[in-house]
């Protein structure tokens, strides 16, 4: 069948989304959540380590924990870039406080960290606060 494999973000269901209907209309077949954001959402490990494995389109995770200065500070940056990455690659938070197995389980040593997932496995990873116009570079490149 063809299509791409999308997560929802919201229900951990896997959808098959033709590319043609690649878009901010697509949605998640059993909880209608839209596929598509123009803003980075804040996932789970379990719905993350899904994504992260399953995904066809590109996904970016911002690891960041809530006591993080520069994180606080990369935080509206990571979500303009959200917006203007969207429909090439998902942007995502982890809240690695509240989820410390995932900081451990990701080999986080330092926030803000970004992974990027392709193909089912992390193409790279990068430490530090960056703004929008960087990020949006990163995953580009
Ligand atoms: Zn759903």
């Amino acid at each position: 069948m063809a299509g791409k494999k999308l997560t929802c973000l919201e229900c951990g269901q896997l959808n098959r989304i033709p590319e043609d209907r690649l878009g901010p209309d697509a949605k998640c077949g059993t909880c209608g959540a839209a596929l598509i954001r123009s803003k980075a959402i804040e996932v789970d490990p379990a719905i993350l380590a899904k994504a992260a494995r399953n995904d066809d389109v590109p996904l970016v995770v911002d690891f960041w924990a809530p006591w993080c200065g520069p994180c606080k500070m990369m935080a509206p940056e990571f979500s303009k870039a959200a917006s203007a990455l969207e429909g090439q690659a998902r942007l995502v938070k982890l809240n690695t406080e509240d989820h410390q197995a995932a900081g451990t389980k990701y080999n986080i040593r330092g926030i803000p960290t970004m992974v990027a997932f392709r193909g089912g496995k992390e193409a790279k990873r990068q430490s530090g606060a960056m703004r929008e116009a960087q990020i949006v570079a990163w995953v580009k490149s």
